[in-house]
């Protein structure tokens, strides 16, 4: 069977992945979540690693169509957090046993590498025991030098899709996939551990367009790897299209797991939006990483990415005792630590 030989050889063909993708049924997915399960166990035991994510900014010169904070969407309500804002959310998040702190947010011209260089050094003089992950967009190679140089560590930038035509359907014309692609491998080049990742269920995308997603997640090999569901929001031009599959999701994590052993795999908030108990569903399928909102409760509604999402209650980092609890029931520990990611 296939998903057997995934998990042997850890590489397919796009035919084959194509295969798996096609061939979709409940039965399978379990079969391949029990097997994601068991390789996970094999590197990261029961470990659930904990992200603090602090939305600095919701300001975005780009015009991603699907984004709810893209620059045309005159309903949203802008912010951006200061360098005090953002040191604050860390102490919170240390506190609570955070020990990576992820900093995302729009492409705000604001956050030059000036600024960026000054915020990422204080966090990394300030905690010199945390990873710092950004995940602020496509910025020239020299400026990833300097954020690297200044003592951040991962970089997430998924590539959405790996299918150039359906890249064209998802940005406007003034994006690039070729651009997007060359700043994922040199932020490999330079060292951060590097994360990719796309949508299920994005406007346009196909079974084979998935089946391209695996392939180069194959052949990138990232460190890390977001993988949720799309979700319509109301001011966008997708608003009409309907909510990826949260079922399909879960089958690409297994996938991924298989045939990626090592790799950071977050049960995304998305996940947890579409339905209540999807991030438990992700972590059962092979996810090991959890990124609770760090960012002060008075800007959360505004990083609305896609509509309804997540952010009071348990979602919220005060609830670290709830969260906590959560993955244990579910058969995980929530760990203390970096959460790097481990040599298989
Ligand atoms: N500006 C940064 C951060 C983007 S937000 C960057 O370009 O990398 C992080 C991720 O949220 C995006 O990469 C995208 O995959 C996801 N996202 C955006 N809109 C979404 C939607 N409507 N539904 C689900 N995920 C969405």
């Amino acid at each position: 069977m296939l998903i057997d030989r995934l998990e042997q050889t850890r590489r397919l063909t796009f035919e084959e992945y194509l295969q798996l993708l096609t061939g979709f049924t409940p039965q399978l997915a379990e079969y391949a979540a029990d097997k994601a399960l068991r390789v996970r166990e094999a590197v990261y035991q029961r470990d659930v690693y904990v992200r603090g994510l602090i939305e600095v900014s919701n300001y975005c010169k780009n015009d991603c169509l699907y984004c709810g904070i893209r620059r045309s969407n005159k309903s949203c309500d802008r912010y951006r957090l200061s360098k005090e804002d953002i040191l604050f959310c860390c102490k919170e998040g240390y506190e609570l046993g955070m020990r990576t702190f992820v900093l995302q947010g729009g492409e705000d011209p604001y956050f030059t590498d000036q600024v960026l260089v000054d915020i990422v050094s204080t966090i990394r003089k300030e905690y010199p025991d945390c990873a710092i992950t950004l995940s602020l967009g496509e910025r020239s190679r020299d400026s990833y030098e300097a954020l690297f140089a200044a003592g951040a560590n991962r970089y997430l930038l998924r590539h959405e899709t790996a299918d150039e035509k359906h890249y064209g359907v998802l940005h406007p014309k003034e994006m690039s996939f070729s651009n997007r692609m060359k700043c994922l491998k040199e932020l490999k080049e330079i060292g951060f551990q590097t994360g990719c990742g796309l949508m299920v269920g994005s406007p346009g995308q196909t079974m084979e367009t998935l089946a391209e997603d695996l392939f180069f997640i194959q052949e990138f090999q990232p460190q890390m790897c977001g993988v949720g569901p799309f979700i319509p929001h109301r001011d966008t031009p997708f608003r009409d299209s309907p909510a990826g599959s949260g079922e399909l999701t879960c089958y690409l994590l297994s996938l991924v797991r298989l045939m990626h052993p090592t790799v950071l795999l977050p049960a995304t908030t998305a996940l947890g939006t579409l339905d209540k108990d999807g991030r438990e569903k992700g972590l059962r399928a092979g996810a090991n990483v959890v990124m609770p909102n760090l960012s002060p409760m008075a800007v959360r509604k505004k990083y609305e990415l896609y509509n309804d999402k997540i952010s009071t209650g348990e979602e919220s980092a005060q609830s670290v005792k709830a969260i906590r609890k959560r993955i244990h029931d579910c058969g995980f520990d929530m760990v203390i630590a970096r959460g790097d990611i481990l040599e298989a």
